[in-house]
């Protein structure tokens, strides 16, 4: 018997004009439900030809900013307002959005460390090589809107980051100002291999991701802009008429473009205890400047270690829970975006 390129399967016609809402069907045989299926929304937009724009959100399942603006797309759009095509899969790692968590609680995967995924790996990974190789390939432009989770919080931002191709580098940067956050950030992961971003780079598209806010929340400012930054898009992106809506329409500051160049720019806790911080998200900081402190609460003679900037800049990110753990990531800061 020949082997289906992937597990997933799907009553979605993605060459089909008109307006779709179905599942993907994601095999989920467990103790509780044994023919039991994984029901991954996914809506899909056509009429015509034109770009196809991917729209992921969840990916980690503590960030809401982005299912809440891809759900209000897929609702509000129709079909004639379209020119191309608009996936919107608002839920991609269904079971952590159902817990409220980053990781699957299912296999305990962080959906975007595992791309390009595995057709007989565990659920997240095969959500990941579904997305992959199906939908990936049929994608000019990719956007995964993420937000801080539950144990960060971030100056409002979309992001993109630093491509060896000039011509992939200057579309991307395009798409970063038009999106119309606060911050535009052009970033160096940690850690990026495994990472959507990665996998959608690497095959030549234009991707765009955001840090929306954080703490496992919604505001009003972040929704906002999600809402816009969504729409804005499409629209630079032809997929919907219009001229993105400017921050100076809205009586607001241009998107300031920033960058995080290395690695030198992340704060990590080197103990574990309660942190205090010293600084705050859109503080100005230098080198080796005092960020906060780490209290040693079993041993309340001990003084605090405090935790140094590596590289100054503005303070874009920050730890939230009161209690820290060496290795933890307490603070990043940026600086102006100069193109190399
Ligand atoms: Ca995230």
């Amino acid at each position: 018997m020949s082997q289906k390129a992937s597990r997933v399967s799907t009553d979605i016609d993605y060459e089909k004009d008109g307006k779709q809402s179905g599942f993907l069907r994601v095999p989920h045989s467990r103790n509780e439900s044994a023919w039991g299926t994984l029901m991954v929304p996914i809506t899909v937009v056509k009429n015509g030809s034109g770009p196809t724009v991917l729209f992921t959100g969840a990916n980690h399942g503590d960030e809401y900013e982005g299912p809440v603006a891809e759900m209000k797309l897929a609702r509000q759009l129709t079909a004639d307002q379209v020119s191309g095509r608009i996936i919107i899969m608002h839920a991609l790692n269904l079971p952590a959005l159902r817990a409220g968590t980053r990781l699957s609680p299912i296999d305990s995967k962080n959906m975007n460390r595992i791309f390009p995924g595995d057709r007989n790996g565990t659920i997240t990974e095969v959500i990941a090589h579904y997305v992959h190789s199906e939908l990936l390939p049929l994608s000019d432009a990719v956007v995964d809107l993420h937000s801080g989770g539950k144990s960060m919080t971030l100056m409002p931002c979309a992001v993109i980051h630093q491509l060896p191709d000039p011509a992939q580098m200057t579309k991307t940067l395009a798409a970063l100002e038009a999106f119309g956050a606060p911050l535009g950030l052009v970033l160096e992961e940690l850690d990026a291999e495994g990472m959507l971003d990665t996998a959608a780079e690497e095959t030549g598209k234009v991707f765009v991701s955001s840090e929306l806010g954080g703490g496992g929340t919604i505001s009003v400012e972040t929704q906002a802009i999600a809402d816009i930054g969504v729409r804005n898009l499409l629209k630079h992106f032809g997929v919907i008429e219009g001229e993105p809506v400017s921050r100076s329409s809205l009586g607001l500051a241009p998107t300031r473009l920033m960058q995080v160049p290395d690695g030198r720019h992340f704060v990590a806790a080197r103990a574990s205890g309660i942190y205090e911080p010293f600084v705050e998200i859109g503080d100005e900081v230098t080198d080796s400047q005092a960020i906060g402190q780490i209290h040693f609460f079993e041993e309340p003679e001990r003084p605090p270690m405090v935790l140094e900037a590596g590289r100054g800049g503005t303070v874009i990110a920050r730890w939230i829970p009161g209690h820290v753990t060496s290795g933890d990531c307490v603070a990043v800061t940026a600086v102006g975006y100069t193109p190399s």
